[in-house]
């Protein structure tokens, strides 16, 4: 064996034991989290509409819960289908869906996937996604207008029971200061690192429990360090990263 493949051989091992220490921390940091804010199931009976969920993640873009529940409720009560929506003049369904904000953005996106959708499945589905190769799958729905890796992720994980983690702004700030990711990592890198880091049957409660606690204590401008049961794991508190 060469000197150089000794050296490389030695960089592989000190990077896998550092994944797996990560892993370690990540098993840790999710049975605190459950402790403090419990641990939320996936419910496999519970049928979900993925083409919902997809709509309903396109309108929560750059606006909170309330506002987008209420231009969602406002879009299903003025059109009692899909293909309604789909067909139904630009400025109505703009209309509708007013207080998510954006409105003349997203209602377009939202149209524009109801034909790709049909034109692609001779249907307003997306259940064939169930079946589809993971990757593929991510890819069909990041190839609609308007669709990066946390809707994508958002679709087949919460609609799917799919494999994928979702990156918000919560679970994307935690996740750094936390030092589960490196501090320059973008939000779409923290997809993929978090997806192999992160256990897949912890991917639903730890993506919410991360949310939970981004909204409760480690807050964007003022985390609250001092009631944080996680302080003694993490790298902004240890001042290892600012
Ligand atoms: S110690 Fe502070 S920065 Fe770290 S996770 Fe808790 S609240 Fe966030």
């Amino acid at each position: 064996m060469s000197l150089i493949d000794v050296v490389i051989q030695g960089v592989q091992i000190l990077m896998s034991e550092k994944r797996d220490a990560v892993v370690q921390k990540i098993r840790e940091l999710h049975q605190r989290l459950i402790d403090a804010y419990g641990e939320e199931q996936q419910d496999q009976d519970e049928k979900v509409d993925p083409v919902a969920t997809l709509a309903n993640t396109i309108l929560s873009q750059n606006t909170n819960d309330s506002n987008r529940d209420l231009a969602y409720q406002q879009l299903r009560a003025r059109f009692s289908t899909w293909e309604a929506v789909r067909d139904a003049p630009e400025k109505e369904v703009v209309e509708a869906i007013r207080p998510a904000g954006l409105a003349p953005t997203k209602g377009p996106r939202i149209q524009e996937a109801l034909r790709t959708i049909t034109e692609q499945q001779g249907e307003i589905s997306l259940t064939f996604l169930r079946d589809m190769p993971l990757e593929e799958a991510k890819a069909w729905l990041r190839n609609l207008n308007g669709v990066g890796p946390k809707t994508a992720s958002i679709v087949l994980l919460f609609a799917l029971g799919r494999a994928a983690f979702p990156v918000d702004t919560h679970v994307h700030r935690v996740s750094k200061r936390l030092g589960l990711i490196p501090k320059t990592a973008s939000r779409e890198q923290a997809h993929d690192l978090l997806e192999d880091l992160v256990p897949q049957k912890a991917y639903y409660a730890f993506h919410l429990n991360l949310i939970n606690h981004g909204r409760a204590i480690c807050k964007a401008r003022s985390p609250d360090c001092e009631a944080c049961m996680l302080s003694d794991c993490c790298c902004y508190y240890q001042g290892s990263i600012k």
